[in-house]
């Protein structure tokens, strides 16, 4: 099969490398100069299994492995480091907690007050009235991941193109073609993993649109401390913050969720300052630097699950989107997923042990009927 992968983020690399090793031809476009630029280069990089709808939580366990033992000769760097996460609240934030205990798997445990400061000693004891200690959340590299997709695919002879905006897509011979960066490509499979613009490419090929939401989230770094290195991820009950150490600094985001059309997203000031208030209200940190900051976009459908599987009304052309907050620790997962699919229409039996329900991804629930 040859097949064009559009978009160079972490989904298209990964689905990239697992087509190349079941045997496809593959080029990858990509409308940036540089690979990774949008979502996947400015993520919080953590891996929580429960984290994310239960559609999509068996392919974050089929993820594991890969992150444990990545194929030799692909990476010299380990993928996953402990970290944990402690969820937060204040008083009137107590159903949100226990909501978190219950959702945390088996091993969280809930925490007094007293007992989350000797974690992480900034916290004020008066502003928590409990806290939610899930230990088995860890630290992706995902630099390092992406890179090690890239080496795969071109280990395995993928091509790959940046600075090619796929521009045009029309069906050609059982196929399609594809302009992009003034060249024309033929390929017998589309796979769309172009994050947030996943509905723009739909519409190039005249396919209807899923209904991709961008949703904007801000990211700051502040001065810290190399003490505070073995903290865990710090989030609020309720989604209105989170931090965690990055080396000599703290990461800080207001987990916000903003719709924005699909493009470079930008911090914005008063988001920054609203994080900067609620962490201070719940800490001691005293936050007054902000070293830099980014933004970048989560991109939802409706049930924020993924979106993965052929359009059932146009032949070869294939979702991989909707990635959401968790596509960095589901990359691999969807990308054997995706390869799978592609090449003999099957769910391998490996990730129908973990209960991988297709319907609950496949871009048909959108279609009329179902
Ligand atoms: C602040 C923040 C924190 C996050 N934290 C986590 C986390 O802790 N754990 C986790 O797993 N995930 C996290 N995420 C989510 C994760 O970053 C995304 O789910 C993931 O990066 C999506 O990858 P992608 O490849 O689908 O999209 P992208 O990385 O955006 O890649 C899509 C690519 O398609 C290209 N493209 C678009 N249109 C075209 C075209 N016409 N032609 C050619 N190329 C095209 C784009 O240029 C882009 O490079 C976070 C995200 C943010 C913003």
């Amino acid at each position: 099969v040859d097949v064009l992968v559009i978009g160079g983020g972490i989904a298209g690399v990964a689905a990239g490398y697992y087509l190349a090793k079941a045997g496809c031809r593959v080029t990858l476009l990509e409308k940036e100069a540089v690979l990774a630029y949008h979502s996947t280069g400015r993520s919080a990089a953590l891996y929580f299994e429960e984290y994310g709808v239960p559609a999509i939580r068996p392919l974050t366990r089929a993820s594991r492995g890969f992150f444990d033992h990545p194929p030799s000769g692909l990476t010299e760097a380990r993928f996953l480091t402990p970290r944990g996460a402690l969820w937060v609240g204040r008083s009137d934030q107590m159903t949100s907690l226990q909501g978190e205990l219950a959702a945390s798997g088996p091993s969280a445990r809930w925490l007094e007050p007293a007992q989350a400061v000797e974690i992480v000693p900034v916290l004020r004891p008066d502003y928590l009235a409990g806290a939610v200690w899930a230990p088995e959340a860890l630290d992706l590299d995902v630099a390092s991941i992406h890179q090690a997709f890239v080496r795969g695919m071109r280990r395995l002879g993928a091509t790959i193109r940046t600075g090619a905006p796929v521009e045009r897509l029309r069906p050609a011979g059982g196929g399609w073609e594809a302009e992009a960066g003034g060249d024309r490509l033929g390929g017998d499979v589309i796979v769309n993993a172009a994050g947030a613009w996943a509905d723009e490419v739909a519409r190039l090929a005249g396919i209807p649109p899923v209904g991709i939401r961008p949703l904007r989230r801000t990211a700051f770094m502040v001065p810290g401390d190399p003490s505070y290195a073995g903290w865990p991820l710090v989030a609020d009950a309720n989604n209105e913050f989170y931090f965690r150490p990055d080396g000599s600094q703290i990461l800080c985001s207001l987990a916000d969720e903003t719709w924005q059309e699909p493009g470079d997203a930008r911090p914005q000031d008063l988001d920054i300052a609203l994080a900067i208030e609620r962490i201070n209200t719940a800490t001691t940190l005293a936050i007054r630097t902000v070293r830099s900051s980014w933004a970048g976009l989560r991109s939802f459908v409706a049930d924020r699950a993924m979106v993965i599987g052929f359009d059932p009304a146009a032949a070869g052309f294939f979702w991989l989107a909707a990635q959401g907050g968790t596509g960095i620790q589901t990359a691999p997962g969807a990308g054997e997923l995706t390869a799978s699919l592609v090449t003999s229409g099957a769910v391998p039996d490996r990730l129908a042990a973990l209960g991988i329900d297709l319907a609950a991804l496949s871009p048909a629930r959108f279609r009329a009927g179902g």
